[in-house]
């Protein structure tokens, strides 16, 4: 296994046993019981943006965000988005003030990114999310059912509640759309930008509120839009560039998390990211995550791939028991389990 210089820390350091006197290096590490909690709220090459708030740990100082750098005694282990962590150190934050994460609380939940072709391991983006906002346009670009239904299993799988937000209604009537969606029982908001105001906002805040939400979709589906108008100070780029700058959109991938007005919530942008990974899905529970066709499986002989040719689904579609999206949630569930099996990437 190859290891990058990061991913070392004091425990491979040998200390050699000769030096008579050296104590073992666990020894000198303090507890740190004087930790000051953190939100992480963006990484951006091994510096860690933390949010402080006021009054921790009976200090004066207010409310803050702490520059900070991961201590090596945290060893291997990843720091995110979302993480609540302790901090010791310069947590002033003030400009020139380095702060070190000692501590990391475990996690509530996680969402993976996909695996792809430059790193072929599925790893944590986001920790503690408790729900996934999948964004979609109604048209322009046109909805992508596939890559709905992979989120829509990688929000189960996590444990997190999705929400649907369908964009552009100006471009397109909803209506078909939700109408294949309908037996899913997903909530749904519709938006569009369409005239001076912005339709669906006002519903779409209301289902924020006290939550930790993560928003994903393709390029060009209005995801920054709504960033934008959820966060106003987000200043998040649309249409490729940045409304602040006027230059073009930062490519980075990492994701960020964005405080809602008034302390209501946050919503956590993922710039880059497509889907989310499912190589942790356990296979036989793929069908679980697809409430529209699990009752068709009675008809499937036993042990039941669903990818087979004697498998009952396809009688339970064509029954349309299933719905009217019957086939194309068929043709989702045989990718997804394709792909979990190593046969071909979605
Ligand atoms: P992102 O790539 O998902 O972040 O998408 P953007 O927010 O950058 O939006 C892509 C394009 O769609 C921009 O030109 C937006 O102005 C446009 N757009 C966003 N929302 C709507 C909408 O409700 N209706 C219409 N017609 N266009 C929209
Ligand atoms: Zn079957």
């Amino acid at each position: 296994m190859i290891r990058r210089g990061s991913d070392f820390d004091e425990s491979d350091v040998r200390i050699r046993p000769s030096r008579r006197g050296s104590r073992p290096r666990s020894k000198d590490r303090p507890s740190h019981d004087d930790a000051l909690p953190g939100f992480v709220i963006g990484v951006d090459r091994g510096r860690y943006t933390v949010l402080v708030r006021a009054g921790v740990g009976g200090r004066t100082l207010p409310e803050r965000t702490v520059i900070a750098m991961r201590a090596r005694e945290l060893g291997r282990k990843g720091i995110v988005v979302g993480d609540d962590v302790g901090l010791v150190g310069d947590t002033s934050g003030s400009p020139d003030a380095l702060a070190r994460i000692v501590k990391l609380s475990p996690r509530r939940s996680v969402l993976r990114r996909t695996a792809d072709d430059t790193d072929p391991v599925e790893r944590v983006i986001v920790a503690n999310p408790d729900q996934l906002v999948i964004v979609s346009a109604l048209a322009n670009p046109e909805p992508r059912p596939r890559l709905i239904d992979r989120c829509l299993v990688a929000a189960y799988a996590a444990g997190l509640d999705p929400l649907l937000v369908l964009t552009k209604a100006d471009l397109r009537d909803p209506t078909d759309f939700l109408a294949n969606y309908a037996p899913l029982n997903v909530p749904f908001i519709v938006t569009s930008t369409a005239g001076d105001g912005f339709d669906g906002l006002e519903a779409l805040q209301d289902k924020l509120i006290g939550r930790v939400s993560v928003f994903v979709g393709h390029s060009g589906v209005g995801k920054s839009t709504l960033v934008n108008g959820l966060v106003p100070e987000a200043h998040r780029a649309i249409g490729n560039v940045n409304v602040v700058t006027g230059r073009g959109r930062h490519t980075s991938s990492s994701a960020v998390a964005l405080r809602l007005p008034g302390d209501q919530g946050w919503v956590i942008d993922t710039p880059g990211v497509r889907s989310f990974g499912l190589a942790h899905v356990d296979l036989d529970h793929v069908i679980e995550h697809f409430p529209d066709l699990e009752p068709g499986t009675e008809q499937c002989p036993r042990g039941c791939s669903h990818d087979e040719e004697e498998c009952g689904l396809d009688a339970w579609v064509e029954s349309g028991r299933a719905g009217p999206a019957g086939a194309s949630r068929l043709e989702s569930l045989r990718r997804l389990l394709r792909a979990r099996s190593g046969e071909a990437a979605d």
